[in-house]
This record gives structure tokens, C-alpha cells and sequence, in this order.
């Protein structure tokens, strides 16, 4: 078997990190050949040494320089290019067959979708990218022929419980049989947090998720249940289902990671420990098994599976999402960039917790009074992107103020 050539964009993060782990396990049926990162520039050049990788993207001449210094006496040669066009070229050119798409926010739109253009095999686990340009994205994936299989462990799991195992079940249609799908959430750490104490939440308490571990980003989407309304949003892509059919449910132990409805009352589900390795190994091995190094689930010290009803008045943001995915393209684009910014505002504890709701329900209102912005194409979907990003950051100054 010749080993396919892997391009993990965002190999740094959370899903980066552990797309390495597992490829690392296979030599005979991968080899990571790129990398890129934006930030921690030593610790890229300590994975080149461990992955061998040929070539890396770096933002700028000075993040090259200090890869080429982290780099000094490793004898392989490496590629350094530099810039935001070199991702999009690395995760569309011959020296690529798998793309994991692990950037996190729209900003990693251009790459994800310059990889579906081109057919390649696309493990996305940037869900932003299904949110802002979900029509344009879905539809290069039907032209190309690419394989999109989904990372986020929820659609995986929905992925694996659709008929046939998933094959054949993104891109065309909604699944004959199929009457509902069911998404599970943790909740997140403020499940039980007395909801009149919202506005002292520190970034180190929404971090700190209790189930996964993952970047700082979708930690905070996870506290606001934002995440699940972009996930929502994603699986209205992916399996082609109405927002009416797509329903959350909280589970806090984050065993089942999703489950599908069929009518003849039938519920498939998918369960695993809390661990990013298997979806990534699930995608990367599909429609083979292969070996994640993740625990075997241990049902009993598991004991207890619970499933409670989602309190809109507690999560507002996951009310906000179905909204914004019932107004369409352009209002899920305002949605997902306004709460880009806010949470990095939050991050920055320049405003409170509750402000992220309030910025993001502003940002709807903004863009439905400017409704019939047309979205069709790549740029327009990155200038409302623009548009919505100023938008919400006055929004959160004046806040502030
Ligand atoms: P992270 O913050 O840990 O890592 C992000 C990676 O992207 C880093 O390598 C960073 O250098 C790079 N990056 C950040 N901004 C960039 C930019 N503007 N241009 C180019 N590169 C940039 O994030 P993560 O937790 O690994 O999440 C990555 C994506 O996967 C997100 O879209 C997230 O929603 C999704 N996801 C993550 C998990 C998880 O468990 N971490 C689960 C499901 C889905
Ligand atoms: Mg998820």
C-alpha cells in the first residue's frame, strides 16, 4: 500500500496534535508531509522533527526564521513558505491526498475550500467553515468529488450511525429512513452554575471544560453553547436536514456523542470516551478500523448515562443559532464572525460573559436589517465576514465603555 501524503493545517492545536498521534501509529498507511501554524513557531519545528514533515506554512518571515533556528541540526529538508495563500496551495496541490482542516475559525475557510475544489480526501474539523460558506462549500464537494468526512466527534458519530455506515451519506440528500437527528452536549462547566452569577465567569473558569480538552475558542463556545449551534449549523450541511430535524439533547458524561432517529422508531447511537483520537481515526482509516490508542470504554465504571432538556433561558446562544440557520446563509455568516470577536473580547477580559449572548443577538439584528446582501460567492461571504467583525467590535467597545 503506498502511504497517503497528509497536510494537517493548524498542526499546533488541539485536533492537530492529536491527528499527528494517530497518523504516527500507521507509517505503513500515512506520512505527514505538511504542516502550518500561526502561533508557536519552537514547538512547530520540534513536530517537524518528530513527523518528518517537508514542508511547513508559517504567517511570516520572522515565524520562518525562528522554525529555521528550532530546526538547526535536523538533517531533512524543509520547505518553509510563508503567507495565507500558501495554505490554501498546500492543501490543494499533488503533494497532498488527505487534508485535515483543524484552523480554527473562518479563517480557515479559503485552505478547507481550496482543498474540497480540488477533490482531495477533507477531515474537517474546522466547523467554521460549514457555517459561513456551508451552500459553496457543500456544492465544490459534490463537483470536485472530494470526500468530506467530519471530525467534530458529534457528526462523526452521526456519520457512523447513518445507513450504510456513512458512505454515501454527505452530499446527497437527506438519508432515506432517517427522521431526526439528535445531538448531545456536555453543558459544558456552567451546567449548574447559578445562572444570577453569569457575569463573574473568568476565562480560566469557561476554559476549563470538564469532559474534553481542546483549544481556548471552542472551550468558550462550549460554555456558551455556541459551539452546539454551530454544530447545528454543520449538520444542516453535512446530512442535508432541516433545522426541525436536528435536535439537542445535554448529556453530561459525553459517552454518546450523537445519535440517529430512524422511522421505524429506531435509535442508532455512537459511544466512546471523550477523545478526539477516535473520530480523527475513524476519518482517517474510513471505511477501514484502525487503531486510535484511545481506552476501551468501560461501561460499568461509566455506570450512568443521563440526558437532560436544554434550558434556552441558561444557553440564549443555542436559541440565537437555529435562529440565525432559519434566516440563512448571510445571517449565520454575521452570527459565527460576531461571536469570533466576542469571545476573543471575552478572552481578554474586556467584556463579561453574559456580553457574548448580547453581542451575538445584536449581530442578528444588525444583519437582518441589511437582509438581501447577496452571499453566493467566496468574496461576498468574506466581506459580510469583515463587515460583521467591525460590527460586533464597536458593538463590544461600546459596551465596555
Ligand atoms: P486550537 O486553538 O487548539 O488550534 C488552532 C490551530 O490553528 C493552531 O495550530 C493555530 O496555530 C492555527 N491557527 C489559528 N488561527 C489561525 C489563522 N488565522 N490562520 C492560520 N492558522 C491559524 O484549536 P482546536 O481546538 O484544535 O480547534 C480547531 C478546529 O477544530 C476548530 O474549528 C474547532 O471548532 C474544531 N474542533 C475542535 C475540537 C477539539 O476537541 N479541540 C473538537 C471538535 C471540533
Ligand atoms: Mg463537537
Amino acid at each position: 500500500m503506498t502511504p497517503q501524503s497528509i497536510c494537517i493545517l493548524g498542526a499546533t492545536g488541539s485536533i492537530g496534535l492529536s491527528t499527528i498521534d494517530v497518523a504516527l501509529r500507521h507509517p505503513d498507511r500515512f506520512r505527514i508531509v505538511t504542516l502550518t501554524a500561526r502561533q508557536r513557531m519552537d514547538e512547530l519545528a520540534e513536530l517537524i522533527r518528530r513527523t518528518g514533515a517537508r514542508r511547513v506554512v508559517v504567517p511570516d518571515a520572522a515565524a520562518a526564521q525562528r522554525v529555521r533556528e528550532g530546526l538547526t541540526g535536523h538533517t531533512g529538508k524543509v520547505e518553509i513558505l510563508q503567507g495565507d495563500q500558501a495554505l490554501a496551495d498546500v492543501a490543494s496541490d499533488d503533494h497532498t491526498d488527505v487534508v485535515m482542516a483543524a484552523i480554527v475559525g473562518a479563517a480557515g475557510l479559503p485552505a478547507a475550500l481550496a482543498a474540497a475544489q480540488t477533490g482531495k480526501r477533507v477531515l474537517l474539523a474546522n466547523k467554521e467553515a460549514l457555517v459561513a460558506a456551508g451552500s459553496i462549500f457543500m456544492k465544490a464537494v459534490r463537483e470536485s468529488g472530494a470526500v468530506l468526512l467530519p471530525i467534530d466527534s458529534e457528526h462523526n458519530a452521526i456519520f457512523q450511525c447513518m445507513p450504510g455506515g456513512g458512505q454515501g451519506s454527505i452530499g446527497n440528500g437527506p438519508a432515506k429512513g432517517v427522521n431526526r437527528i439528535v445531538l448531545t452536549a456536555s453543558g459544558g462547566p456552567f451546567r449548574t452554575h447559578n445562572p444570577d452569577e453569569m457575569a463573574h465567569i473568568t476565562p480560566e473558569q469557561a476554559c476549563a471544560h470538564p469532559n474534553w480538552s481542546m483549544g481556548r475558542k471552542i472551550s468558550v463556545d462550549s460554555a456558551t453553547m455556541v459551539n452546539k449551534g454551530l454544530e447545528v449549523i454543520e449538520a444542516h450541511w453535512l446530512f442535508d436536514m432541516t433545522p426541525d430535524r436536528i435536535d439537542v439533547v445535554i448529556h453530561p458524561q459525553s459517552i454518546v456523542h450523537s445519535l440517529v432517529e430512524y422511522d421505524d422508531g429506531s435509535m442508532l447511537a455512537q459511544l466512546g470516551n471523550p477523545d478526539m483520537r477516535t473520530p480523527i481515526a475513524h476519518a482517517l482509516g474510513f471505511p477501514q478500523r484502525i487503531e486510535a490508542g484511545v481506552d476501551w470504554l468501560d461501561l460499568l465504571k461509566v455506570g450512568r448515562l443521563d440526558f437532560e432538556e436544554v434550558n434556552l433561558l441558561r444557553y440564549p446562544c443555542l436559541d440565537l443559532a437555529y435562529q440565525a440557520l432559519r434566516g440563512g446563509q448571510g445571517a449565520c455568516i454575521a452570527f459565527n464572525a460576531a461571536n469570533e470577536v466576542a469571545v476573543e473580547e471575552f478572552l481578554q477580559r474586556r467584556i463579561p460573559y453574559p456580553g457574548i449572548a448580547a453581542i451575538l443577538e445584536q449581530a442578528l439584528n444588525w444583519y437582518s436589517a441589511r437582509s438581501n446582501v447577496p452571499v453566493v460567492s467566496i468574496e461576498q461571504v468574506l466581506e459580510l465576514d469583515a463587515q460583521a467583525r467591525t460590527f460586533a467590535l464597536a458593538a463590544c467597545q461600546s459596551r465596555a465603555a
